[in-house]
């Protein structure tokens, strides 16, 4: 019989799997592909299947967040990473594979793995206790998905995503925009981008002329009342934005001392301070799009972006108040959570977070303790940002980046600075790996 229940077979389950099996213990590992049900994206019965591209992106450990990412994760024996290198074809800079040959490759290592047995099989109902890693993803099966809002609070699991852009604080120019709350009221938590008439009213049209992303019919987003995309609340009138979220009222520009005709607000979205979300401005305009659109925005000109807005089906748990340091629901810490439902994002994300889950089950089994990651590694400034790092209330799901990691204080150049934070996690994952 098993030691630890594993449900979902996809990029997390699989990592999660090998670590506990190459640790020594014996696994069941639940996939409801095969068994005739399936995910509306998923294609085929084999494990961990890419669902899209078949990029896992950049390879560059040197100046690349999720370049060392990879390197953090060949270190510790990741079966993904592994089958990726087998199976890499040719993308520059990038790590893409054979997706076919990548899922094939993942699927006969654990199958023939002698401590996995795999079993083709939907399951519905959270486990009421042994040891258990939930990692089914963006796509949880509707059944398990009432269960797991049974056991978090309804209120803490989303079934769609309503990203805002994530703007990295030190490519906020703040000779033109300010810190303020409304009012003065609650000190000067937000930043905050100033807009003339003639400023916001071209914004405005551009709004309604931007190119969308179009939606698979199973996507069909509904939109409530405080995620509409940004871009739906200006179709509604010129002055919706300047009512909703380009408020200006109690503002008072420092420079002017007047309050502006609109205004855009940042607000913290990491603990660290060094990511800020565009408030009210999730948005399925184009990537391009709001790249171009955005640096419109006057103190934003040369805004370099953590995350771009999207509206996505994706299933996910509210990750920084529910999860303890080690993945474990604090309130039935027999379940562990890993992957995307986490609340990170990206394949390679979700292999990792299934890799420390693993790893953190197994040590558990065995009975020691095992701390997680320094935050200034790759692992564990992702770790941090789900466990703790982020605003809980509105946390949405984001891929690794620099902006996840303590700062690098003092002035440095841009390139300098990359090499610097992937310099510091070398020596920071040297110390930490298990001898
Ligand atoms: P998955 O890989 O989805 O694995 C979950 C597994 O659990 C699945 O095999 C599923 O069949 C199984 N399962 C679900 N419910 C149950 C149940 N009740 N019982 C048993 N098994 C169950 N990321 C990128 O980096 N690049 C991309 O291009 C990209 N494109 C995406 C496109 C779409 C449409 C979606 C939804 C996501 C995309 N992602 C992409 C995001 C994310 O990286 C992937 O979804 C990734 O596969 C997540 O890994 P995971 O292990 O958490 O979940």
């Amino acid at each position: 019989s098993h030691q630890i229940h594993i449900i979902g077979g996809g990029l997390a389950g699989s990592e999660a799997a090998w670590q506990l099996a190459q640790a020594g213990f014996r696994v069941r590992l639940s996939e409801m592909r095969g068994s005739g049900d399936c995910t509306p994206a998923h294609q085929s019965d084999g494990l961990a299947e890419l669902v899209c591209s078949n990029s896992f992106r950049s390879d560059d450990a040197e100046s690349n967040a999720v370049g060392l990412l990879h390197a953090e994760m060949r270190a510790l024996g990741s079966l993904i990473m592994g089958k990726g290198d087998e199976h890499r074809v040719p993308a520059g800079s990038a790590l893409a594979v054979d997706r076919d040959g990548f899922s094939a490759g993942v699927t006969a290592a654990l199958e023939a793995h002698p401590n996995i047995t795999i079993v083709r099989e939907r399951i519905d109902t959270l486990p009421a206790d042994g040891p258990t890693i939930v990692a089914t993803g963006p796509l949880t099966a509707p059944g398990l998905a009432e269960s797991i809002g049974g056991a978090t609070g309804s209120e803490a699991l989303a079934f769609f995503d309503a990203i805002a852009p994530i703007v990295h604080f030190d490519s906020v120019d703040m000779d033109v925009a300010w810190m303020a709350a409304r009012w003065d009221k609650g000190g000067k938590d937000y930043i905050n981008c100033p807009m003339d008439k003639d400023q916001y009213l071209a914004f405005h049209a551009a709004l309604l002329a931007g190119e969308k992303t179009e939606y698979r019919e199973w996507e069909n987003v509904p939109y409530f009342e405080g995620c509409m995309p940004i871009e739906v609340m200006a179709e509604r009138g010129v002055d919706t934005l300047r009512y909703g979220p380009m408020k200006p009222v109690g503002l008072d520009n420092p420079r002017t001392g007047r309050w502006p005709y609109a205004v855009v607000q940042l607000r913290q979205d990491n603990a660290q301070g060094t990511l800020w979300n565009i408030v009210g401005f999730q948005t399925k305009l184009k990537h391009a799009e709001q790249v171009r659109l955005f640096r419109t925005i006057p103190g934003l000109e040369n805004a370099e972006f953590a995350r771009l807005g999207g509206l996505h089906r994706n299933t996910f748990i509210r990750s920084p108040e529910l999860l303890d340091p080690t993945l474990r629901l604090k309130a039935h810490p027999h379940l562990r959570f890993a992957g995307q439902i986490t609340g990170c994002e990206g394949y390679v994300e979700s292999a990792a977070i299934g890799l420390m889950a693993g790893r953190f089950a197994a040590a558990e089994l065995a009975g020691k303790d095992l701390p997680p990651p320094p935050p200034e590694t790759a692992l564990g400034a992702l770790l941090g940002h789900i466990t703790g790092g982020a605003e809980a209330e509105t946390y949405q799901p984001m891929n690794v980046n620099f902006g996840l990691f303590p700062p690098i204080e003092g002035r440095t150049k841009k390139a300098d600075r990359k090499k610097m934070y992937t310099t510091r996690a070398r020596a920071a994952l040297a110390e930490w790996m298990p001898a």
